[in-house]
């Protein structure tokens, strides 16, 4: 399933696999909410119109919203889009019966507004930082002039303060969860840079060690070298160098399977995990990529590459894994290069 898989992500947003997962269990808490509210309304045989037809409305939403996600987890905002404006709709209906309805009967504000915030809550975990502002400052002016045209006849003092100590504490609430997303974005973003290579943007090596250390089972790692590399920097210059760099990298993550991670080793070095394959199999799968980088010609030039391929064998530290394909990529080296090769 898509939402299981670990093939989204996007460039602006470092927290978009969180926020996808977040995103899925708040639907859920939603449909649940909004199904077990409409039954107890509906037992109790006090249900308004709002709250008979949309919350239904809304539990249906947040099924399919899931299905939708589940099925394709790039579209997280599109279901939120549909999802959020359904239940800010409610909420916004409900706060006019709240405050206009109950409030002239009673002083008091509606028990329903406590909901309110929730929704604004919602908006900064499932949407990036600045969508989620411009939605809950949209979902917060409308509360103010719902609530301006509910009292525009005349307020009394006490009514007053409470609509007005309802207002200031949402957006307080709006403004403390901007700052708190502001801080976990750039926390996000450091660790993003902590863990990629700046040049290629491929994973660095420390984080390749913490996945390859998580990896359980079969696995087979691929060390590749760029052949006479310094030459390339001699006649070319090195900003070509880098250029060439960064070509072979996305070479190479093209044509990478799905799921293998594949990282800048060092200078001009790639690792490549691959879970689940035999050696034998990383070693044709090798073979393809550095055909693939033959065929790609970065920066215009022929580059091969030299292989070398081991498999995990259990019980070892993965650091021997890791020497046993440095010593296959010697002896590529050592015996002319342009080709992958297996130290079982
Ligand atoms: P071999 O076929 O034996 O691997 O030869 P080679 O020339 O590729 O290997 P060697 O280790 O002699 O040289 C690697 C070169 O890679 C030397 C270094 O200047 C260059 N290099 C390392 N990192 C970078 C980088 O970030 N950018 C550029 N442009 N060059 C780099
Ligand atoms: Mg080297
Ligand atoms: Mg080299």
């Amino acid at each position: 399933m898509a939402l299981f898989s670990n093939r989204f992500d996007r460039a602006d947003d470092p927290l978009f696999p969180f926020r996808v997962r977040a995103t899925f269990i708040l639907l859920s808490l939603a449909v649940l909410a909004s199904i077990t509210s409409w039954l107890i309304l509906l037992r109790g045989g006090t249900i308004n119109a709002t709250d008979l037809y949309l919350l239904p409305i809304i539990a249906v939403i947040g099924v399919a919203g899931m299905v939708w996600l589940a099925l394709d987890s790039r579209r997280v905002g599109a279901v939120l889009a549909v999802w959020l404006g359904a239940v800010a709709t409610y909420e916004l209906l409900d706060l006019h019966g709240s405050f206009v309805v109950v409030m002239r009967a009673t002083n008091l504000l509606g028990y329903g507004t406590v909901w309110f915030m929730v929704v604004t809550i919602a908006a900064f975990i499932a949407l990036p930082p600045r969508r989620a502002l411009l939605f809950s400052l949209g979902y917060n002016a409308l509360a103010v002039v719902i609530n301006v045209a509910a009292f525009s006849s005349g307020i009394r003092g006490d009514q007053f303060n409470g609509v007005l100590q309802f207002h200031a504490a949402n957006i307080a609430a709006l403004v403390v969860l901007w700052a708190l997303s502001q801080l976990q974005m750039r926390y996000a973003q450091v660790e993003r840079l902590s863990s990629v290579d700046s040049l290629t943007g491929l994973l660095n090596r420390r984080s390749f060690q913490t996945r390859l250390i998580r990896t359980e089972g079969v696995y087979s790692v691929v060390m590749f070298d760029i052949d006479f590399f310094k030459r390339v920097n001699d006649t070319h210059g090195h900003a070509f160098g880098d250029l060439v760099l960064r070509e072979v990298a996305a070479t190479l993550t093209n044509h990478a399977p799905p799921d293998s991670s594949l990282a800048r080793w060092g200078g001009e070095e790639f690792m490549l995990l691959l879970p689940g394959v035999s050696a034998l199999d990383a070693r044709v799968k090798a073979a393809q990529l550095c055909e693939a980088v033959l065929s790609a010609r970065p920066g215009g030039t022929e580059i091969t590459l030299s292989a070398g391929v081991a498999q995990y064998k259990s019980g070892e530290q993965s650091d021997a894994t890791l020497e046993r394909a440095d010593e296959a990529l010697y002896r590529v080296k050592n015996t002319g290069r342009n080709r992958a090769t297996v130290i079982e």
